[in-house]
């Protein structure tokens, strides 16, 4: 489903914030980037979202070579990826309704169906009784359960999380990878950047492991290694 081969990306400034990385995510994939501060975890990211474009390599995202993808067909790509971001980037005018309702709006789906779907989101991150409150009424977990409402709502391929516990208590925090645990068990590709190593010992899933710029490892490799 995600594929980079041999990609690099060195900013205009000159800084390499990743060399030769060739990796593949599989559809329903649950995969931990972890890593150090700058060690190009959330240029790997941008590069999925193409928010950033490789120097050099090629990215495959369901076939398609984004590295080539028009300008015109981004919106489109993103249509499939839902975010998660570690500052929850919560619309505070709008209720957690509202802020929910916005992404389905923003795609043009009617009314009747956001009506129904947007309470259906919320009942699973267990906040429907909060559907009428302000963001800044809710807790930093409560508001990253928003932020997770709102990457679902529109039926994502793939689940994209930047420290998405980064703001949150470490109970929050586990709770909200359980959520994005169970979001992957219906099949929906997880991948989460974290420096948060308790965490990712705690769930057993693919852990790839980035430091300066390159894959140092993966675990996925070692189950391959271990099969022969
Ligand atoms: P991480 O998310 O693991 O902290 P980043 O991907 O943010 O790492 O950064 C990798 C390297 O690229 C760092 O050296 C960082 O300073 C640099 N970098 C990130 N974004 C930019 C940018 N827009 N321009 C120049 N350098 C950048
Ligand atoms: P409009 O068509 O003007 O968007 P709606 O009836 O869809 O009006 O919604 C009016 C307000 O009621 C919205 O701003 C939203 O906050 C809230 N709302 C709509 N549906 C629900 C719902 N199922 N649960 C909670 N609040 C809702």
């Amino acid at each position: 489903m995600i594929d980079f081969i041999n990609v690099s990306k060195t900013y205009p400034n000159g800084t390499h914030a990743l060399y030769g990385i060739t990796l593949s995510i599989d559809k329903g994939e649950f995969v931990f980037i972890v890593g150090a501060s700058g060690a190009g975890k959330s240029t790997f990211l941008k590069l999925i979202m193409h928010e950033e474009i490789p120097t050099s390599g090629k990215i495959v995202i369901n076939d398609t070579d984004v590295t080539k993808l028009k300008r015109s067909k981004v919106p489109y790509m993103r249509r499939h990826m839902g975010i998660v971001f570690q500052d929850f980037r919560l619309i505070d005018k709008m209720n957690v309704f509202d802020n929910v309702a916005f992404a389905m709006r923003a795609v043009g789906k009617p009314s009747a169906v956001i009506k129904k779907r947007v309470p259906y989101v919320l009942e699973l991150v267990g906040l429907k009784d909060k559907m009428k409150n302000r963001p800044s009424e809710l807790s930093g977990g409560e508001q990253q359960r928003v932020s997770l409402a709102r990457a679902l709502v529109n039926n994502p391929e793939i689940i994209i999380a930047d420290e998405p516990t980064g703001n949150v208590d470490p109970e929050m925090s586990h709770e909200i990878i359980e959520l994005l645990n169970e979001i992957n068990a219906t099949g929906t590709t997880v991948i989460v950047v974290t420096h948060e190593h308790d965490l990712v010992r705690e769930f057993d899933r693919r852990v790839v492991v980035l430091d300066h710029g390159k894959i140092k490892s993966d675990t996925k490799d070692l189950f391959v290694k271990d099969d022969y």
